[in-house]
């Protein structure tokens, strides 16, 4: 169930409709459902103003702090500019289900265009208890001292919670770990930004001891979370301010998700697909303490998908494959129409690759080629791009 449902739905999307100016042609008697999926493309070129609700006095709500400017990252596209509700953003209580306390300490570890905030530097206090660690000349390009600088900032912080894209992390600790530099120990993994590999939720745990969850958002929202990872490993719904459909996608047989966020007073949006597909669902009852809360599973992202000749891949099926060929430590795959694939990858010993072909063999590719190499690209908001289609040059060519 959502609890941003029926009535209490009802209410917040009749209130957009009347007080947010880019609604202002939509039909207010109409149905939420009856409404068109919008996407990134229609978001561009309209002023963040055209969001923000008629009653709100937008240089008091910057003044307050109540709303923050935001540049999304645009890893899809050019970055937006857009405000974020900051009362809409997830209160520290809701760490308390992972037994950390409301004060618990932050580290993010990303790229800076990820977090939206205009960062004096690669080590810099982000809100109250919080620190940003980023590497803006390049993850896999960084200097042996920018990497001490940064383990060291890490570990005499001493964050709780680790808020971090996991490739990120990965790389820092195996960075560290060559320079013989061991890092703090946080109390909690939240792996977020991109779609969390196994090649990395394997690499953490044996580095980490910490619980590892997920967490969902994207700040076309303006701040509004959209899911957060609970200790049983379930990805939920954060309900009392999103409500959730899944749609067919150009994919047949993969359903893609549609968030509507009316709550929010200053980037309300009525159902935005951010581009991911997946599924949603309860657990079992006996799974969690949430298990009245919807659950998501993520597959990756809609452009993500590969095709083997005969039908589509997902980045999670992939991955649920590859990522568990011991030894490969990062990697980066594109199938070419035909369904050829090509993927690079960086390797630690035990490394087989016939291990990886047979795998991937499997799946239905066509022919496989690989190579292993000392670094990867990152795409402008440092994510890696685990999985998608292009040809081989293309490739190459990163
Ligand atoms: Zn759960």
């Amino acid at each position: 169930m959502n609890t941003l449902d029926g009535e209490h739905l009802h209410e917040a999307v009749r209130r957009v409709l009347r007080s947010v100016p880019f609604y202002a042609t939509y039909d207010a008697a109409a149905a939420l459902s009856s409404f068109p999926v919008l996407r990134r493309d229609a978001l561009l070129g309209v002023p963040a103003t055209h969001f923000i609700a008629g009653e709100i006095d937008l240089p008091a709500a910057l003044a307050s702090g109540r709303f923050r400017p935001l540049t999304t990252s645009g890893s899809t596209d050019e970055p937006l500019k857009v405000y974020a509700d900051q009362e809409l953003a997830l209160p520290p209580s809701v760490w308390a289900m992972h037994g950390l306390p409301n004060d618990a300490k932050l580290t993010s570890l990303t790229s800076g265009v990820c977090v939206g905030t205009s960062c004096p530097g690669d080590i810099a206090p982000h809100g109250e208890r919080g620190l940003l660690l980023t590497f803006r000349a390049g993850l896999f390009e960084a200097s042996d001292a920018h990497v001490i600088r940064t383990a060291e900032a890490f570990n005499t912080f001493g964050g709780d919670i680790a808020f971090v894209n996991p490739v990120w992390l990965h790389w820092l600790h195996r960075r560290a770990q060559g320079l013989g530099l061991a890092l703090h120990q946080p109390k909690l993994l939240v792996f977020t930004y991109q779609y969390p590999s196994r090649c990395q939720k394997r690499a953490l745990a044996r580095a980490f001891h910490a619980p590892q969850v997920e967490f969902y958002g994207a700040s076309e929202f303006g701040g509004t979370d959209l899911a957060v990872g609970c200790p049983a490993g379930h990805l939920h719904l954060v309900d009392y301010q999103a409500f959730v459909e899944t749609l067919p996608s150009e994919h047949e047989g993969h359903d893609e998700l549609v968030f509507s966020t009316p709550l929010s007073r200053s980037m309300p949006l009525l159902r935005y697909a951010p581009g991911d597909l997946g599924r949603v669902g309860l657990v079992d009852e006996d799974a969690c303490e949430l298990s009245s809360v919807l659950a998501l599973e993520l597959d990756g992202r809609v452009a993500d998908v590969m095709h083997t000749g005969a039908r589509v891949v997902t980045t999670r099926e992939f991955d649920d494959v590859v990522g568990e060929v011991e030894g490969l430590a990062f990697y980066e795959a594109r199938s070419s129409a035909a369904g050829a694939l090509f993927m690079k990858g960086i390797v630690d010993a035990g490394f087989s690759e016939a291990a990886l072909r047979a795998g991937v063999l499997e799946l239905g590719f066509k022919s496989f080629t690989f190579g292993a190499v000392e670094r990867l690209a990152l795409g402008m908001s440092g994510k890696l791009r685990l999985t998608g289609e292009d040809d081989r040059n293309a490739l190459v060519r990163r």
